[in-house]
C-alpha cells in the first residue's frame, strides 16, 4: 500500500510544493494536500496555535488539523535557510516543534532540516534523510530528488511566463507546461502585489484579493513572475545586503516594479503580527516616497479583517490611479 504523505496547503507550500510533491511521488508515496482554507480551518488553527504567532502560522495549524487523521505522516520540514548566506524567518525553524507541542495525536512528522546557508548541497542532505523513510536504495532517492528539482523548475518557468503560483500548480496538476498555455494578462491597468505567497495566493485569507482586482479590470503581477537575478540585483541597491530571503524577495521585486513603465501602482500586503513585514513595508514606502514613482497601498490582514473595508480601499486606490492617469 502506498504511504500517504500530508502536505499542509499553507506557508511554503506556495513556494516549493511542486518539488516536494515530485520527490514523494517519485518514491511511490501518495501526496495528500489539505483542503482549501475555510473559516473552519482558520478558526481551528487560531484556537490551537499560540496567541503570539502570526496569522500564516496560525493558519498552518488549521491545515495540519485538517490533514492529520487522513495521512500516514506529515511533511513539516525545519527550514533554516533556502539559499547561500541568507536565512528565512525563524518561525519556520521552530514550526515542527510548535506543531508537535500544540496538536495532540499527530501521525509521524517528517521534520528534516533544510539549511542551505553554507552549502546549497545541504538540500540533498535533507531530502536524502526524508527518502530513507521510503526506501533503502540511495539511487532511487537521488532519482526522486532530481525529479523534484525538475518539477520545481517547471513550476518556476510557468510563474515566469506570467502565471501566479497557485495557477501554475493547477496547470501542472493538469499536465500543462509553459509552452502550451497562456496566463491571464489583460486588464485596464497593471498592479504589482507585494507580499508573502502564503498570504496573497490563499484566496480565503486574502479575501480573494487577486480575484477582486481582476474583476475591477486589473492585471496582477507578483515577485513570482520575476527571475531570481532581477530580485537579487534590485535588492542589492540597499546600502546593506539583506540576509532574510523572504524580505529580500519583497524589497527586490518592489524596487523593480516601482521603476517599470507598465506598472500603475503597488499594493503591499502584510500580516498582522509579522515583524519582518513591518520593516519591509517601511523600506518600500520610504523608497517609493523618495522616488515619487507609482502610488502605494499598504494593506494589513489578520483574522478579523473585514472584507468591506478591503474592497473600499481597493476601489479608492484604483479610482485614484484612474484620476491620476486622466490628469496626466
Ligand atoms: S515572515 Fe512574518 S508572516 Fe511569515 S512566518 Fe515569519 S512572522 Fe509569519
Amino acid at each position: 500500500m502506498r504511504l500517504k504523505v500530508g502536505i499542509p496547503r499553507a506557508l511554503l507550500y506556495y513556494y516549493y510544493y511542486p518539488m516536494w510533491k515530485g520527490f514523494f511521488t517519485a518514491l511511490g508515496a501518495e501526496v495528500i494536500v489539505s483542503s482549501r482554507t475555510t473559516k473552519d480551518i482558520l478558526d481551528k488553527g487560531v484556537k490551537q496555535a499560540v496567541d503570539e504567532a502570526c496569522l500564516p502560522v496560525k493558519l498552518f495549524f488549521g491545515h495540519v488539523l485538517d490533514l492529520k487523521d487522513r495521512v500516514d505522516c506529515l511533511f513539516i520540514p525545519r527550514i533554516v535557510s533556502v539559499e547561500r548566506k541568507a536565512y528565512i524567518c525563524p518561525k519556520f525553524l521552530g514550526l515542527p516543534d510548535m506543531v508537535r507541542h500544540n496538536i495532540p495525536h499527530l501521525p509521524p512528522v517528517i521534520d528534516v532540516t533544510v539549511n542551505m546557508c553554507r552549502k546549497e548541497k545541504n538540500l540533498y542532505k535533507a531530502f536524502g534523510e526524508a527518502g530513507k523513510i521510503f526506501t533503502g536504495n540511495p539511487f532511487s532517492i537521488r532519482k526522486a530528488f532530481k525529479y523534484g528539482l525538475e518539477e520545481q523548475e517547471r513550476f518556476e518557468r510557468l510563474n515566469r511566463v506570467g502565471f501566479l503560483p497557485h495557477e501554475s500548480i493547477e496547470k501542472m496538476n493538469k499536465g500543462l507546461v509553459a509552452q502550451n498555455c497562456s496566463p491571464h494578462q489583460h486588464g485596464e491597468m497593471t498592479l504589482a502585489l507585494i507580499g508573502h505567497g502564503y498570504n496573497i495566493f490563499d484566496s480565503y485569507i486574502s479575501m480573494n484579493l487577486i480575484g477582486k482586482l481582476r474583476d475591477m479590470g486589473v492585471r496582477v503581477v507578483t515577485a513570482d513572475n520575476l527571475s531570481g537575478s532581477i530580485i537579487e540585483d534590485r535588492s542589492n541597491e540597499l546600502p546593506k545586503r539583506l540576509f532574510w530571503s523572504l524580505g529580500k524577495r519583497m524589497i527586490g521585486s518592489a524596487f523593480h516594479f516601482m521603476r517599470s513603465d507598465g506598472i500603475d501602482g503597488i499594493i503591499h500586503v502584510a500580516s498582522f503580527g509579522c515583524g519582518p513585514d513591518s520593516f519591509t513595508g517601511e523600506i518600500i514606502e520610504r523608497h517609493m516616497r523618495r522616488r515619487g514613482s507609482a502610488p502605494l497601498l499598504n494593506l494589513t490582514i489578520d483574522e478579523h479583517t473585514g472584507e468591506a473595508g478591503i474592497v473600499t480601499r481597493l476601489e479608492a486606490f484604483i479610482d485614484m490611479i484612474r484620476w491620476r492617469r486622466a490628469a496626466q
